[in-house]
């Protein structure tokens, strides 16, 4: 009991040297960010404490529009998820979707087991077993546990992209003003991103280059794929 608050006690205090270091740094940062928000991205992710979307990006506060869940399961009837990409989209105008699953995702291994995991989390993840089902022969193949992990979270971002890409208010973006669709997985051991090339693969968009800069860094996407660049 007395470590854990030990850890939200430092949590806070954390809190107050990173924004007295921001402050310090940049003086308008928080004014700037307490004035409005117009994120280029919206990133749907992990709920996993590793993948923290805009600090494995090297981006900064304001810069990334986030909605994570467990295994990064895009369901059409999740209003959560629904209500998030319509803001993003239609009010924000987001330029990128990102759909971002990584290695090691435990929900994607609990997937591949045949056992109850208990409470609500074997309803949330019924459509993980469904893409279970559906490639059950492939993934069985995949003797290494981590790699047959690795498959289903490819998977899983597959079909998630599908049902991003039958969303109409993706799609109308799409074809109104040239939105992305992204489908990446994070590698956790490494650190890095791979682009699986799914998506809009770069849809009406004219295949120039278009650089969604942070602080510290800077994503180029090029024909619909993005690579990082460290400034
Ligand atoms: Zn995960």
């Amino acid at each position: 009991m007395a470590q854990q608050q030990d850890t939200f006690l430092y949590a806070l205090s954390s809190n107050n040297a990173w924004a007295g270091y921001k402050a310090h740094q940049n003086p308008s940062f928080f004014p700037k960010l307490a004035a409005g928000q117009s994120p280029q991205i919206l990133w749907l992710g992990c709920s996993d404490s590793r993948c923290p979307e805009t600090t494995i990006l090297g981006l900064q506060p304001g810069d990334v529009f986030v909605h994570r869940n467990i295994a990064n399961i895009i369901s059409p009837t999740d209003i959560n998820t629904s209500a998030v990409i319509e803001y993003a989209v239609v009010h924000l105008k987001v330029k990128h979707v990102v759909l971002c699953g990584h290695t090691a995702c435990g929900g994607a291994v609990a997937s591949l087991g045949d056992s109850r995991v208990g409470g609500v989390l074997d309803t949330w993840l019924t459509p993980l077993k469904a893409v279970r089902a559906a490639h059950r022969e492939e993934l069985d193949g995949i003797k290494d546990d981590a790699a047959r992990a690795v498959r289903i979270a490819e998977l899983n971002v597959d079909a998630g992209v599908k049902v991003l890409l039958a969303n109409f208010t993706i799609t109308e973006a799409i074809q109104d003003r040239g939105l992305q669709v992204h489908g990446v997985i994070f590698d956790i051991a490494s650190g890095r991103i791979k682009d699986l090339g799914l998506g809009t693969k770069g849809g009406n968009w004219s295949g120039g280059e278009d650089v969604v800069r942070g602080k510290h860094a800077q994503i180029v996407f090029r024909g619909g794929k993005g690579e990082m660049a460290v400034k």
